[in-house]
């Protein structure tokens, strides 16, 4: 074995609720995980600000501050957490191997897998700036500073609109911009949005610019793709609800991912198509999408690792 090459019980892939989770329950069950952390150590819950809906905080917490704590625990109990990105992935024989960008070849009786999901962005430059101000890419989390106010979300889907109606319970009035004039949501969700008095669409429109000062976001420029005309909404709050992307690149052709390049778990588990690696969290998860669910199905898949290293 080569010097960069180590073994490890269980290799942790992802840092956000559920790799930590999995890694306390891991590390206590004496399977001495490693983690590595990924590109974005702590997940999306570092791109949020307050987080009041984890049990167990009742004062609420800031996203970033919630992840240390977590860490913190996992490392008490003994894991070794990495600052690094595993970039590549052999499941196809036991025990499996990893590489990592540290240079490292781990190789693994288990992995859990807990690489998350990414929403994805706009990509406007105003979008960037007032994220976390404003901004922000989950109503379930952070429609609740915005009680009262007026605020928009962008997408057509069934996230936008089940979002979109969540807001409207909140939020004097609820823009809904979409860059055609059909939703992609169900029938039923759509049915939901266009009955809502409080959400008013607007159709063959794309956001342009999100609108702010020192205070945060202050408006939204929308224009209208097919007239060409833009208008200025004032809110305080634009919702991105445009999809998200699993963080699965390096698990293709490894293990089985559904349609939408989730990966596929068995129902009731964490157990994935090749024994021995499991899923937890937002990767096999895009119902849900919530830190303490991601929690949960990290203490089972640690769980399921003991057992499958036991057996
Ligand atoms: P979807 O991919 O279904 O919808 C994304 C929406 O965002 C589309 O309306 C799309 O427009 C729009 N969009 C994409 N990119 C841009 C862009 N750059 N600018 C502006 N608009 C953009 O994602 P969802 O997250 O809504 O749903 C994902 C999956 O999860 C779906 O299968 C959905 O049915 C499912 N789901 C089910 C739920 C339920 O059953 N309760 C709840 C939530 C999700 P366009 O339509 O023009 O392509």
């Amino acid at each position: 074995m080569s010097e960069n090459t180590e073994t490890a019980r269980c290799l942790i892939i992802g840092s956000g609720p559920a790799g930590y989770t999995a890694a306390i329950y891991a590390a206590r069950a004496d399977l001495k995980p490693v983690m590595y952390q990924g590109m974005q150590p702590g997940g999306q819950l570092t791109i949020t600000t307050e987080v009041e809906n984890f049990p167990g905080y009742p004062k609420g917490i800031t996203g970033p501050e919630m992840m240390e704590e977590f860490k913190e625990q996992a490392e008490r109990f003994g894991t070794q957490v990495r600052g690094g990105v595993v970039t590549e992935v052999d499941f196809s024989k036991r025990p499996f191997t990893a590489k990592a960008d540290d240079g490292r070849t781990i190789v693994a009786e288990s992995v859990i897998i807990a690489t998350g999901a990414s929403a994805k962005w706009l990509g406007l430059e105003s979008e960037k700036k007032f994220m976390g101000m404003g901004v922000s890419g989950c109503a379930t989390c952070d429609g609740f500073f915005y009680r009262g106010q007026d605020v928009a979300i962008v997408g057509g889907g069934d996230t936008a609109a089940e979002e979109a109606t969540y807001l409207a319970k909140l939020c004097r009035k609820v823009y809904m911009v979409h860059r055609r004039s059909e939703l992609r949501a169900s029938k039923a969700m759509q049915h939901k949005v266009l009955n809502t008095p409080n959400i008013e669409m607007i159709w063959d429109s794309a956001p342009e610019e999100v609108l702010g000062d020192e205070s945060g976001v202050t408006g939204l420029r929308v224009r209208n793709v097919k007239t060409g005309e833009a208008r200025d909404l004032a809110l305080m709050g634009f919702f991105v609800a445009i999809g998200h992307k699993p963080n699965t690149d390096i698990f293709t052709g490894q293990v089985e991912l559904d349609d939408q390049a989730y990966i596929k778990t068995k129902p009731g588990t964490t157990q994935t198509s090749i024994d021995g690696v499991f899923a937890c969290g937002d990767v096999q998860d895009h119902h849900y999408r919530q830190a303490v669910t991601a929690a949960g199905t990290g203490c089972m898949a640690a769980i399921e690792a003991e057992r499958f290293l036991g057996a």
